[in-house]
Protein backbone atom coordinates (compact mmCIF):
# COMPACT_ATOMS: atom_id res chain seq x y z
CA UNK A 1 0.00 0.00 0.00
CA UNK A 2 1.52 3.94 -0.51
CA UNK A 3 -0.11 6.91 -0.24
CA UNK A 4 -2.92 7.16 -2.62
CA UNK A 5 -4.36 4.02 -1.42
CA UNK A 6 -3.53 4.87 2.17
CA UNK A 7 -5.96 7.95 2.11
CA UNK A 8 -8.70 6.21 -0.13
CA UNK A 9 -8.51 4.20 3.31
CA UNK A 10 -8.93 7.42 5.12
CA UNK A 11 -11.90 8.07 3.21
CA UNK A 12 -13.50 4.65 3.06
CA UNK A 13 -13.28 4.87 6.82
CA UNK A 14 -15.05 8.20 6.92
CA UNK A 15 -17.74 7.46 4.98
CA UNK A 16 -18.37 4.25 6.89
CA UNK A 17 -18.48 6.03 10.06
CA UNK A 18 -21.04 8.56 8.81
CA UNK A 19 -23.27 5.79 7.44
CA UNK A 20 -22.92 4.03 10.92
CA UNK A 21 -23.34 7.27 13.01
CA UNK A 22 -26.53 6.53 13.96
CA UNK A 23 -25.99 2.82 14.88
CA UNK A 24 -22.89 3.80 16.82
CA UNK A 25 -24.50 6.73 18.53
CA UNK A 26 -27.28 4.41 19.55
CA UNK A 27 -25.17 1.88 20.96
CA UNK A 28 -23.42 4.32 23.36
CA UNK A 29 -27.11 5.64 23.81
CA UNK A 30 -27.65 2.51 25.95
CA UNK A 31 -24.88 2.18 28.10
CA UNK A 32 -23.18 5.68 27.72
CA UNK A 33 -24.26 9.43 26.87
CA UNK A 34 -25.46 8.69 22.91
CA UNK A 35 -22.65 10.82 21.27
CA UNK A 36 -20.16 7.80 19.89
CA UNK A 37 -21.30 8.30 16.56
CA UNK A 38 -21.79 12.06 16.43
CA UNK A 39 -18.00 12.28 17.70
CA UNK A 40 -16.72 9.82 15.43
CA UNK A 41 -18.43 11.13 12.27
CA UNK A 42 -17.20 15.06 13.57
CA UNK A 43 -13.55 13.58 14.03
CA UNK A 44 -13.26 12.00 10.56
CA UNK A 45 -14.64 15.03 8.62
CA UNK A 46 -12.55 17.25 9.85
CA UNK A 47 -9.68 14.71 8.70
CA UNK A 48 -10.82 14.82 5.35
CA UNK A 49 -11.15 18.71 5.64
CA UNK A 50 -7.10 17.80 5.54
CA UNK A 51 -7.16 15.81 1.81
CA UNK A 52 -5.59 18.49 0.42
CA UNK A 53 -2.11 18.74 2.38
CA UNK A 54 -2.54 15.21 3.19
CA UNK A 55 -2.11 14.36 -0.73
CA UNK A 56 1.49 15.75 -0.04
CA UNK A 57 2.37 13.57 2.88
CA UNK A 58 4.80 10.64 3.27
CA UNK A 59 2.76 7.74 5.16
CA UNK A 60 3.49 8.50 8.08
CA UNK A 61 2.31 11.83 7.59
CA UNK A 62 -0.37 10.86 6.92
CA UNK A 63 -1.41 8.65 9.76
CA UNK A 64 -0.25 11.28 11.93
CA UNK A 65 -2.19 14.06 10.95
CA UNK A 66 -5.22 11.42 11.03
CA UNK A 67 -4.29 10.74 14.87
CA UNK A 68 -3.46 14.66 15.55
CA UNK A 69 -6.80 15.76 13.91
CA UNK A 70 -8.96 12.99 15.63
CA UNK A 71 -7.31 13.51 19.15
CA UNK A 72 -7.71 17.28 19.09
CA UNK A 73 -11.25 17.51 17.21
CA UNK A 74 -13.44 14.47 18.77
CA UNK A 75 -15.32 15.36 21.53
CA UNK A 76 -15.03 12.38 24.37
CA UNK A 77 -13.19 10.11 25.05
CA UNK A 78 -13.15 7.88 22.28
CA UNK A 79 -11.02 11.34 20.38
CA UNK A 80 -7.77 11.19 21.97
CA UNK A 81 -7.49 7.50 22.04
CA UNK A 82 -8.06 6.69 18.38
CA UNK A 83 -5.68 9.62 17.75
CA UNK A 84 -3.07 8.51 19.84
CA UNK A 85 -3.50 4.94 18.43
CA UNK A 86 -2.77 6.50 14.75
CA UNK A 87 -0.36 8.81 15.46
CA UNK A 88 1.57 5.74 17.44
CA UNK A 89 1.00 3.53 14.16
CA UNK A 90 2.58 6.53 12.42
CA UNK A 91 5.72 6.06 14.17
CA UNK A 92 5.82 2.48 12.99
CA UNK A 93 5.70 3.05 9.51
CA UNK A 94 8.38 6.29 10.02
CA UNK A 95 10.67 6.66 6.68
CA UNK A 96 8.66 3.76 4.86
CA UNK A 97 7.15 4.03 1.30
CA UNK A 98 4.90 0.83 1.09
CA UNK A 99 3.00 -0.82 3.86
CA UNK A 100 2.70 -4.78 3.28
CA UNK A 101 0.42 -6.79 5.00
CA UNK A 102 3.52 -8.16 7.20
CA UNK A 103 3.49 -4.94 8.65
CA UNK A 104 -0.09 -4.97 9.80
CA UNK A 105 0.30 -7.10 13.06
CA UNK A 106 3.08 -4.44 14.32
CA UNK A 107 0.86 -1.42 12.85
CA UNK A 108 -2.02 -3.00 15.16
CA UNK A 109 0.09 -3.09 18.07
CA UNK A 110 0.78 0.64 17.48
CA UNK A 111 -2.07 1.42 17.73
CA UNK A 112 -3.36 -1.03 20.65
CA UNK A 113 -0.24 0.46 23.00
CA UNK A 114 -1.13 3.53 22.29
CA UNK A 115 -4.80 3.43 23.37
CA UNK A 116 -3.83 1.96 26.69
CA UNK A 117 -0.97 4.34 27.26
CA UNK A 118 -3.78 6.50 27.38
CA UNK A 119 -7.03 4.89 28.81
CA UNK A 120 -5.00 2.24 31.07
CA UNK A 121 -7.97 -0.43 29.94
CA UNK A 122 -6.73 -4.07 29.72
CA UNK A 123 -8.80 -7.27 27.70
CA UNK A 124 -12.17 -7.75 28.60
CA UNK A 125 -12.90 -4.50 30.02
CA UNK A 126 -16.05 -4.03 27.34
CA UNK A 127 -13.70 -1.12 25.44
CA UNK A 128 -12.24 -0.63 21.26
CA UNK A 129 -9.14 -2.92 23.08
CA UNK A 130 -11.83 -6.63 22.80
CA UNK A 131 -12.04 -5.70 18.95
CA UNK A 132 -8.74 -4.37 18.42
CA UNK A 133 -6.94 -7.31 20.31
CA UNK A 134 -8.60 -10.23 19.31
CA UNK A 135 -7.82 -8.92 15.43
CA UNK A 136 -4.03 -8.10 16.28
CA UNK A 137 -3.98 -11.75 17.62
CA UNK A 138 -5.69 -13.19 14.57
CA UNK A 139 -3.62 -11.30 12.01
CA UNK A 140 -0.53 -12.60 13.81
CA UNK A 141 -1.45 -16.59 13.85
CA UNK A 142 -2.65 -16.63 10.40
CA UNK A 143 0.44 -14.71 9.12
CA UNK A 144 2.30 -18.05 10.24
CA UNK A 145 0.66 -19.45 7.23
CA UNK A 146 -0.52 -16.90 4.98
CA UNK A 147 1.07 -14.26 2.87
CA UNK A 148 -1.62 -13.19 0.92
CA UNK A 149 -3.48 -9.92 1.82
CA UNK A 150 -7.48 -11.55 1.45
CA UNK A 151 -6.91 -14.56 4.21
CA UNK A 152 -5.47 -12.14 6.41
CA UNK A 153 -7.03 -9.26 6.13
CA UNK A 154 -10.68 -11.51 6.32
CA UNK A 155 -9.57 -13.37 9.84
CA UNK A 156 -8.82 -9.67 11.02
CA UNK A 157 -12.36 -7.96 10.36
CA UNK A 158 -13.98 -11.59 11.69
CA UNK A 159 -11.99 -11.28 14.75
CA UNK A 160 -12.89 -7.98 15.41
CA UNK A 161 -16.19 -8.25 14.94
CA UNK A 162 -16.50 -10.85 16.74
CA UNK A 163 -15.04 -8.96 19.91
CA UNK A 164 -17.07 -6.56 19.15
CA UNK A 165 -20.07 -8.97 19.50
CA UNK A 166 -17.83 -10.02 22.52
CA UNK A 167 -18.61 -7.06 24.14
CA UNK A 168 -22.42 -7.83 24.98
CA UNK A 169 -21.56 -10.72 27.07
CA UNK A 170 -19.13 -8.44 29.24
CA UNK A 171 -19.58 -5.43 32.07
CA UNK A 172 -17.67 -2.21 31.00
CA UNK A 173 -14.95 -1.43 33.78
CA UNK A 174 -13.53 1.42 31.80
CA UNK A 175 -15.17 4.69 30.50
CA UNK A 176 -18.57 6.29 30.82
CA UNK A 177 -20.35 3.05 30.36
CA UNK A 178 -18.74 1.78 33.95
CA UNK A 179 -21.31 3.85 35.36
CA UNK A 180 -23.96 1.67 34.56
CA UNK A 181 -21.88 -1.46 35.48
CA UNK A 182 -24.27 -4.68 35.50
CA UNK A 183 -26.70 -2.72 33.65
CA UNK A 184 -24.07 -2.52 30.14
CA UNK A 185 -24.39 -6.71 30.04
CA UNK A 186 -26.26 -7.51 26.55
CA UNK A 187 -25.10 -4.45 25.11
CA UNK A 188 -22.59 -4.31 22.33
CA UNK A 189 -19.49 -1.21 22.92
CA UNK A 190 -20.02 1.82 20.54
CA UNK A 191 -16.32 1.97 20.75
CA UNK A 192 -15.69 -1.77 19.73
CA UNK A 193 -18.11 -2.00 16.70
CA UNK A 194 -16.49 1.53 15.61
CA UNK A 195 -13.11 -0.31 15.64
CA UNK A 196 -14.66 -3.14 13.33
CA UNK A 197 -15.86 -0.61 11.12
CA UNK A 198 -12.57 1.37 10.79
CA UNK A 199 -10.78 -2.34 10.09
CA UNK A 200 -13.25 -3.43 7.79
CA UNK A 201 -12.52 -0.30 5.68
CA UNK A 202 -9.11 -1.62 5.84
CA UNK A 203 -10.24 -4.28 3.91
CA UNK A 204 -12.64 -2.92 1.68
CA UNK A 205 -9.76 -1.06 -0.24
CA UNK A 206 -7.31 -3.13 -0.36
CA UNK A 207 -9.29 -6.30 -1.39
CA UNK A 208 -11.84 -3.89 -3.86
P1 LIG B 1 -17.46 9.39 25.76
O1 LIG B 1 -17.43 8.12 26.53
O2 LIG B 1 -16.59 10.45 26.35
O3 LIG B 1 -18.86 9.86 25.49
P2 LIG B 1 -17.37 8.23 23.12
O4 LIG B 1 -18.81 7.95 23.32
O5 LIG B 1 -17.00 8.89 21.85
O6 LIG B 1 -16.78 9.07 24.33
O7 LIG B 1 -16.54 6.87 23.17
C1 LIG B 1 -16.88 5.83 24.03
C2 LIG B 1 -15.99 4.63 23.72
O8 LIG B 1 -14.65 4.90 24.09
C3 LIG B 1 -16.35 3.40 24.51
O9 LIG B 1 -17.36 2.66 23.85
C4 LIG B 1 -15.05 2.63 24.61
O10 LIG B 1 -14.89 1.71 23.55
C5 LIG B 1 -14.03 3.70 24.48
N1 LIG B 1 -13.33 3.92 25.75
C6 LIG B 1 -13.72 4.69 26.79
N2 LIG B 1 -12.80 4.67 27.77
C7 LIG B 1 -11.79 3.86 27.33
C8 LIG B 1 -10.52 3.45 27.87
N3 LIG B 1 -10.10 3.87 29.07
N4 LIG B 1 -9.76 2.62 27.13
C9 LIG B 1 -10.16 2.21 25.91
N5 LIG B 1 -11.33 2.57 25.34
C10 LIG B 1 -12.13 3.38 26.05
MG1 LIG C 1 -20.25 8.79 24.45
Amino acid sequence: MKEETLLNVIVCMQENIKENREYLSDLDREIGDGDHGINMDRGFAEVIKKMDSMKDQDLAGILKTTGMTLAFKVGGASGPLYGTAFMKASDVIKGKTEITIQDLPALLEAAIDGIQMRGKAVAGEKTMLDALMPAKEAVEKILETESDAKPVLEAMIKAAEDGAEYTKTIKATKGRASYVGERSIGHMDPGAASSAILLRSIAEVVLD
